[in-house]
């Protein structure tokens, strides 16, 4: 884990718009990585770790686990 600051290569995205804040995501996250805010779901990136049950589970498209060679 040499990327950033301890990052992870890949990261989760969620796409607020998309998100009917139906918390199906929070319920599975073995990480506890998400939070619920008032207009979408959110991800701590110190905790997740990118393995995707989320992705599976939210049924809007909401969200991406995605390639991040470099994180900000
Ligand atoms: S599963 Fe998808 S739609 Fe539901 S709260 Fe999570 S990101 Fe939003
Ligand atoms: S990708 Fe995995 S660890 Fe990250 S928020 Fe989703 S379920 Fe949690």
């Amino acid at each position: 884990m040499n990327e950033g600051d301890g990052e992870p290569p890949r990261r989760l995205v969620i796409l607020a718009r998309r998100c009917v804040l139906c918390r199906r995501c929070l319920a599975l996250c073995p990480r506890g990585a998400l939070r619920m805010e008032p207009d979408s779901a959110v991800v701590d990136p110190r905790l997740c770790l990118a393995c995707g049950a989320c992705v599976a589970a939210c049924r809007t498209g909401a969200m991406a686990v995605e390639r991040s060679p470099r994180l900000g």
